[in-house]
C-alpha cells in the first residue's frame, strides 16, 4: 500500500483532497442531473449514523494502547448497510464518511439490497503482533457491536483486513450474540461460511471492467502494457489476472516504491515473494518512486492503493488511455476533469471496485441461506453483475455526455434516493 497522502494535511486545509467534500460535490449534481430537490441532498450528504469508540488493547510489552474506531452508516433505505473496515494510520472521520457514501453508491451501480456503510480504525498493522491484532479486532465488535448485526450492518475486510480479522470479528460476534452468526460479516475463510471467490472478487470484478473498457477503446488485453499502483488484495490478484491473460504487466508498486520493466515482470515470482501487506519492492535497489509509475508509458493504468494519487500535478502526464480504478477515491474531482478533457477513459472506483462488495452480498445470502455455491456459480453471477453494471453507467455517460464518475453517481444514488421517498422520508 502507498502512503496515504491525504493524511499528511490535515483534514480541510487542503479541500481539493478533502475526499467528503469532492463526494457530496458530485453526488449533488448527480442529483440535480436526476431532478431531486435539495432536500434529497441534505439526506445523503452524510451518514445517517457515525459512532467513534475509544478500543483499549493490551499489547505484548503488557501496556494498555487506546485505539480510536469509527463506523458509519450511510443510508439504510434500500436495507443494511454494508461495508469494510480498515486498519491504517490514516484513518479519519471524514475518510470514514466518505467511504461510506461510496459504498452506498457501489451497492446502487451493482444493485444490491444494501445501503452503504464502513468502518476504521487509526492503527498500523504492520506494527502489531497476530496477538494485538485480535485484540483490536475484537475490541472493535464489542465497542459497535450494538449497532451491527446481520440485518443492520455487515462488515467486511479493507485495506489491510483479511479474512483471519473477519474470523476474530465474527468470533466475538457470536458469543455476545450467543449464537453461531456468520452473516453478520464477509470475507470470511471458506471453513467458516465464507464464499468462493470472495478474496479474488474485487480484482475479478476489475478485470472485466478492464475487458468492457478495452472494446471501446477498441484494443485487446492480450499484448496491452498495464501499470497498476498497489500490490494488496486487489493488486496482486489483478496482476495475476492480467498477466495470464496475456497482458505485459510492466509495473506495480507498494507503499515503498515501485518496480518498472517494459518488457514485462515477472509476476509470480513478485507474488511468490510479497509480504502479507503487499511489500515486495523491498527486495530490489532499482526501484523507482510512486509518482513516476503512474507516469510510465502504458495502455492501462490501474490505481489500487489509497486516495489522492491522480490529481490535477501529475493528471496531464499519464500516458495511458484507460485508467480503471481499483482503490476507493485514487483520482481527485480537479484531475478527473483533465482526464476526461483528454479523452482518457477513466472507469470509476464506485463501478470498478464493486466486485468485492457483490461477491460479499453472495457470501451473505448463502450464509442466510445455510447453501453454499460452488466457485463457477459465483464467477458466473459476478460476471453478470459486472457487466450489466458497467454497460449501465457507460451507456448514462455516452447518453448524458457526461464523464463515466459522474454516470456511476446517477444510477448508484438513484435506488437510495427513491426508497427514502417510498418510506416517506423525503
Ligand atoms: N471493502 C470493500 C469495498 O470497499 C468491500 C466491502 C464489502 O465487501 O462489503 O468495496
Amino acid at each position: 500500500m502507498v502512503a496515504d497522502k491525504a493524511s499528511d494535511s490535515p483534514n480541510g486545509q487542503n479541500d481539493k483532497l478533502d475526499v467528503l467534500k469532492s463526494t457530496q460535490t458530485i453526488v449533488q449534481l448527480a442529483l440535480e442531473k436526476l431532478g431531486y430537490p435539495d432536500e434529497v441532498f441534505e439526506l445523503l450528504k452524510e451518514p445517517i449514523r457515525m459512532m467513534t469508540v475509544r478500543i483499549p488493547v493490551r499489547m505484548d510489552d503488557d501496556s494498555i494502547k487506546i485505539f480510536t474506531g469509527y463506523r458509519a452508516q450511510h443510508n439504510d433505505a434500500v436495507g443494511p448497510t454494508k461495508g469494510g473496515v480498515r486498519f491504517h494510520p490514516g484513518v479519519s472521520e471524514k475518510e470514514v464518511k466518505a467511504l461510506s457514501i461510496w459504498m452506498s453508491l457501489k451497492a446502487g451501480i451493482v444493485d444490491l439490497p444494501y445501503g452503504g456503510g464502513k468502518g476504521g480504525i487509526v492503527c498500523d498493522p504492520r506494527e502489531m503482533s497476530f496477538r494485538e491484532l485480535e485484540g483490536i479486532s475484537r475490541g472493535y465488535v464489542r465497542a459497535i457491536s450494538q449497532i451491527v448485526g446481520p440485518t443492520k450492518d455487515i462488515p467486511a475486510p479493507d485495506v489491510f483486513t483479511n479474512p483471519q480479522i473477519m474470523a476474530w470479528m465474527m468470533d466475538e460476534y457470536s458469543r455476545i450474540d450467543e449464537f453461531n452468526n456468520p452473516g453478520f460479516i464477509t470475507g470470511k475463510p471458506l471453513v467458516l461460511g465464507g464464499s468462493h471467490g470472495r478474496e479474488s472478487a474485487t480484482a475479478k470484478g476489475v478485470t472485466i471492467c478492464i475487458d468492457e473498457a478495452v472494446k471501446k477503446k477498441g484494443i485487446s488485453v492480450n499484448g496491452a502494457r498495464v501499470v497498476i499502483q498497489g500490490f494488496g488484495n486487489a493488486g496482486s490478484f489483478l496482476a495475476k489476472f492480467l498477466h495470464d491473460a496475456g497482458a505485459k504487466v510492466i509495473g506495480i508498486s507498494d507503499a515503498y516504491g515501485g518496480l518498472h520493466d517494459p518488457d514485462g515482470l515477472d509476476i509470480d515470482y513478485l507474488l511468490d515473494r510479497r509480504d502479507s501487506f503487499g511489500t515486495v519492492t523491498k527486495l530490489f535497489n532499482d526501484s523507482i518512486t510512486n509518482e513516476e509509475l503512474l507516469e510510465l508509458d502504458c495502455d492501462i493504468l490501474v490505481p489500487a492503493a489509497v486516495e489522492n494519487q491522480i490529481t490535477e500535478e501529475n493528471a496531464h502526464k499519464i500516458k495511458a488511455s484507460i485508467i480503471v480504478e481499483a482503490a476507493n477515491g485514487p483520482t481527485t474531482l480537479e484531475a478527473t476533469k483533465i482526464l476526461s478533457d483528454r479523452d482518457i477513459l477513466l472507469v470509476p472506483d464506485v463501478l470498478a471496485s464493486a466486485g468485492g462488495v457483490t461477491v460479499s452480498y453472495f457470501e451473505w445470502v448463502q450464509n442466510n441461506q445455510g447453501y453454499y455455491w460452488s466457485e463457477e456459480e459465483v464467477e458466473e453471477k459476478l460476471y453478470k453483475v459486472m457487466v450489466k453494471a458497467f454497460n449501465a453507467v457507460y451507456n448514462t455517460a455516452e447518453v448524458r455526455k457526461i464523464d463515466m464518475r459522474l454516470a456511476a453517481y446517477m444510477v448508484g444514488v438513484r435506488k437510495m434516493a427513491e426508497a427514502a421517498r417510498f418510506r416517506g422520508w423525503i
